[in-house]
């Protein structure tokens, strides 16, 4: 019996269950799916160092950075890491200093650019689009070389992973004694659901209650184009943060457990990546469905995210690609639960990252080191039960 079962192999899963592997326990992943579909499959893989607001924040981004940066040599494997340009763009009537003022308190202040300064960085930016952008030194993954990578990393260690769906929890008592899958039962001493999107619903199906919620996000992925997209550009007012801090307070929760509510309406942040192999991810619509099996309608969903990448990136959105969708994460205070649930001590939980790319190997390897025997104060911070 291992000492501890991972739910979800997505960068959660994954980078939990080889820090914890590394720290001496023995782990069993489970995930459904042997090709990825949640949105380690779909995220643009940035890696926002510079945004810690925070002291414990500040610890964690530089840890963070410092971990991404020697990834590949650590794992054996290339992860596609490279410093580049972020470029968030502000719309052609934004007040550009009060925007640029809400930045200035991130570790590492930006640069207010106006549109033929930034097109000069980006190129395929359109500067009737724009009224600049705010430039930060930013950083980059490919996160299916990290999920490989670290599959094998973790394996070699002595990890196992198997691809099944779990149904249940298996419960006796006050504990947790395992899990039930599409592949049977697992025993462990220790479950831990890093299941992105799914975590809510997971839980709430033992009758678990956890302040962890889902949007449905969109996006479109082309095959390797010939254009060369040199920055990564996101918008610098992110509708999407906005959207999730007003759905998630604790009056709103129980409208979450009730299907087949809209929240708030769709919103798009427009945005686009280009990887080594020079496919393009663009998008990003976020839909408040509390249905995470909600059936989305791909045609419409496509035409307004490439209407409003165009204004933008005018190139990018003209592109061929194949719409996408994933359930993505997140939290009320946009920091991670981490930690045993109230009603379970054997019971945890390590989901709900804002910025996973950032976040979640430190984090991983202070969690591996708190359950082994070094409490950690960060941890203990993060615990689902500070909403309580
Ligand atoms: C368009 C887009 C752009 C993004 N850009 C960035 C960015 O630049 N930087 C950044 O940091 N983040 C970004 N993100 C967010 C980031 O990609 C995600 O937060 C991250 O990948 C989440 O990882 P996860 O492991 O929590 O979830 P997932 O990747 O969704 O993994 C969860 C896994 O659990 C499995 N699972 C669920 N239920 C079960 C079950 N019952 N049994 C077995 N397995 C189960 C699923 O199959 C899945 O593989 C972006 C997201 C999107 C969609």
């Amino acid at each position: 019996m291992p000492d501890w079962i991972v739910i979800g192999g997505g960068i959660t899963g994954l980078a939990l269950s080889y820090e914890l592997q590394k720290a001496g326990c023995s782990v069993l992943l489970i995930e459904q799916h042997q090709q990825l579909q949640g949105s380690s499959s779909l995220g643009y893989g940035g890696i926002s160092y510079w945004g810690a607001t925070t002291a414990i924040t500040r610890i964690l981004s530089e840890e963070g950075i410092t971990r991404q940066r020697n990834l590949s040599n650590e794992l054996g494997m290339d992860t596609e890491f490279r410093e580049l340009d972020l470029l968030l763009t502000l719309e052609p009537e934004a007040d550009s200093q009060a925007i640029f003022a809400q930045y200035t308190h991130c570790a590492i202040a930006p640069t207010l650019l106006d549109a033929k300064e930034a097109h000069e960085r980006e190129p395929l930016l359109n500067t009737q689009g724009i009224s600049g952008a705010l430039q930060f030194p930013h950083a980059h993954l490919n996160l299916d070389c990290f999920v490989e990578a670290c599959t094998i990393a973790f394996q070699r260690l002595g990890g196992k992973v198997i691809y099944a769906k779990v149904e249940n929890l298996l419960i006796s008592g006050d504990r947790i004694t395992g899990v039930s899958t599409t592949e049977g039962n697992f025993q462990a001493a220790q479950v831990c659901v890093c299941a992105g999107g799914m975590s809510r619903t997971l839980l709430k199906a033992s009758g678990i209650n956890a302040r962890i919620y889902f949007t449905h996000a969109e996006a479109i992925e082309t095959e390797p184009v010939d254009l060369e997209l040199r920055a990564m550009v996101m918008p610098a007012s992110t509708k999407r943060y906005s959207l999730e801090a007003a759905t998630t307070d604790a009056e709103k929760d129980r409208l979450w457990d009730i299907k087949g509510q809209e929240l708030l309406p769709p919103s798009i942040d427009a945005g686009a990546i280009q990887f080594r192999d020079r496919h393009v991810r663009f998008g990003q619509l976020s839909r408040v469905l509390t249905d995470p099996y909600a059936v989305i309608d791909p045609v419409e969903s496509e035409a307004n995210i490439r209407a409003s990448v165009s204004q933008i990136l005018p190139k990018v959105g003209e592109l061929k690609g194949k719409w996408r969708h994933c359930l993505v994460a997140f939290s009320n205070d946009s920091l991670p639960l981490i930690g045993a649930v109230k009603e379970y001590e054997n019971l945890h939980l390590f989901s709900g990252f804002t910025s996973p790319t950032v976040y979640a190997l430190p984090l991983a390897q202070r969690f591996a080191a708190h359950v082994t025997g070094k409490p950690d104060e960060i941890i203990q911070l993060l615990s689902p039960n500070r909403f309580l």
